[in-house]
């Protein structure tokens, strides 16, 4: 939309930052140090502000050499000879200001400790070499430090504030945003004037099905995260002439989704999540006490699990042309009495079963039994029966996995031999898997001083992104970290750049 000279403002800042994420307060936060006025837009209220920061695990990359953690970011992007999904220029200052994340958060007193480090890509140049910290407190201890920050550096966060649209003038610079906002009930629509620049930091498209319909290669998908990341940000941009990239990239797996709950469950697959949360502790450290497989609609096995983190997600757009259904779509977590006596289902160290208790799961899985989302049977055929796969398969896939547990290895998908823990204690038990996990990253192209460009590749004069919003990662992940390293890295350089105006 544009603006013409005299057109009249509700407020200015210097730098107008859209979402108060992860990203969107160290961008505004960088501002502010580099001599900024910033000022953040959040559209969600404050007392009920759940972001994909704050329900994370707070894990990020702290890379103590940027040369290697550059080579693996570019092997992670490499589609072949001289084709990279990421510019070479975005990804080296991605590394430099990863490698200096650790000290950016330490010296502004944040409280973080080790993590067990190697990105999920170790056989990659650079692999693993990845170190990594997590926040005391997971997510929610990285967003108390950064609102702690924010508030310091007296940057006021205009909550109930949603932008609608970016305003340019007619030379096509952003000079400001189109908010919609709640007042004596009312909703209504203000202009807020960005004298230097507007950083987009509203977050992905997790929870925009026309997008995802639409980007993403199979349908449905269920994220984990904030419902309010609706791919706003990518609607603005676009409106301004944008381009897009990454955008069937995602950080995905195989979640549970029951219908009474917005979001998505990361599930705990090997029943430890909750005994790794201690400081120095880590999840490796517990031995795994039960068994469970992975089976597609026609109660088959089709993969070695749970070995492909955040990659797994690209196993599951598998079209069936003649049947017209996607047989991994979804999948059953099939699991017996061991599992549901190991502790909750979902991982507890975050999103929507951890900290932030937007729904408290019960200890022994009771409750979720009770509402059906966990479905019990005394015999494998009659679990197959009640969750609509076919008996004899689901009968052979567990007769054939429980021989490979006796004999320690598994030659159909090579399966950890630790893994290899027999299902033959009733109740056996599934629930549904969906295609789904944390975070899209798809968004506007940005180049290495995190201005966004436009169709021609060229920066649009005062528009910034960062975040998970049009991020470096593409199709490989680094690792789990990784997206919270980008609010750091890209945050702090669209705070600089937009500080600047340039
Ligand atoms: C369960 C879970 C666990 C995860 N664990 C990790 C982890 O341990 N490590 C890691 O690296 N990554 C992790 N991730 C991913 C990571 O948390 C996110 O990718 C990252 O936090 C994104 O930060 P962001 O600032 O881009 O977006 P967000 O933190 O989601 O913030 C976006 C903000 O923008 C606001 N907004 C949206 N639209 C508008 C609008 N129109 N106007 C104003 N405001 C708007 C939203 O309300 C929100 O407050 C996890 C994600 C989930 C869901």
């Amino acid at each position: 939309m544009y603006v013409t000279r005299g057109s009249k403002w509700d407020t200015t800042a210097e730098v107008v930052v859209i979402g108060y994420g992860g990203s969107g307060a160290v961008a505004a936060i960088t501002a502010a140090e580099n001599g900024a006025e910033a000022i953040i837009l959040e559209k969600q209220p404050r007392e009920s502000h759940h972001t994909n920061t704050s329900m994370s695990g707070g894990i990020y990359l702290t890379p103590t050499d940027p040369k290697s953690a550059e080579e693996y970011l570019t092997a992670l992007n490499r589609v072949g000879k001289g084709i990279s999904w990421t510019d070479r220029a975005s990804m080296k200052a991605w590394a430099e200001y990863a490698a200096t994340g650790r000290a950016w958060v330490e010296t502004r007193g944040g409280d973080i400790y080790a993590a067990p480090a190697a990105g999920l890509h170790p056989q990659l140049p650079g692999g693993a070499l990845i170190s990594k910290h997590r926040f005391v407190g997971m997510g929610i201890g990285m967003a108390k430090f950064l609102d702690a920050a924010v508030k310091a550096r007296k940057i006021p966060v205009l909550y109930e504030t949603t932008a609608t649209h970016l305003l340019t003038n007619l030379r096509g610079r952003v000079v400001g945003v189109e908010v919609q906002t709640r007042q004596d009930g009312r909703t209504q629509r203000r202009r807020i004037r960005a004298l230097k620049g507007v950083v987009l930091a509203s977050g992905g498209f997790e929870f925009d099905e026309q997008m995802k319909l639409n980007y993403l290669m199979c349908y449905p998908v269920y994220f984990s995260g904030a419902p309010a990341n609706t791919g706003d940000g990518i609607r603005m941009a676009l409106e301004v002439g944008a381009r897009l990239w990454h955008m069937n990239c995602v950080a995905a797996f195989l979640a549970m989704k029951f219908p009474s709950v917005p979001v998505a469950f990361h599930l705990d697959f090997l029943g430890r999540s909750q005994l790794g949360k201690a400081p120095g502790k880590t999840e490796n450290d517990i031995p795994i006490r039960s068994g469970h497989i992975i089976v597609d609609r026609h109660g088959e096995r089709y993969t070695s699990e749970n070995v492909k983190g955040h990659a797994f997600f690209y196993e599951l757009p598998l079209f069936d042309t003649h049947r017209l259904v996607y047989p991994r779509v979804p999948s059953y977590f099939v699991f017996d009495r061991k599992r549901l006596e190991n502790g909750p289902l979902p991982t507890i160290t975050s999103g929507a079963a951890g900290r932030t208790r937007i729904y408290q799961w019960s200890p022994d899985n009771s409750r979720e039994i009770e509402q059906g989302w966990i479905v019990t049977a005394d015999t494998v055929r009659s679990l197959a029966r009640k969750i609509g796969v076919p008996a004899d398969s689901l009968e052979r896939t567990v007769k054939t996995f429980n021989r490979y547990c006796e004999k320690g290895r598994d030659p159909d998908f090579s399966r950890r031999a630790e893994e290899l823990i027999p299902l033959e204690s009733p109740p056996y038990c599934a629930v549904p898997l969906w295609p789904g996990g944390p975070n899209t990253q798809g968004g506007p192209q940005r180049n290495s001083r995190a201005q966004i460009l436009n169709a021609d590749g060229n920066p649009i004069p005062g528009l910034y992104g960062c975040g998970e919003l049009g991020c470096v990662y593409a199709m490989l992940y680094p690792g789990g970290g990784g997206n919270l390293t980008d609010c750091f890295a890209y945050g702090r350089i669209a705070g600089e750049s937009a500080a600047r105006g340039k």
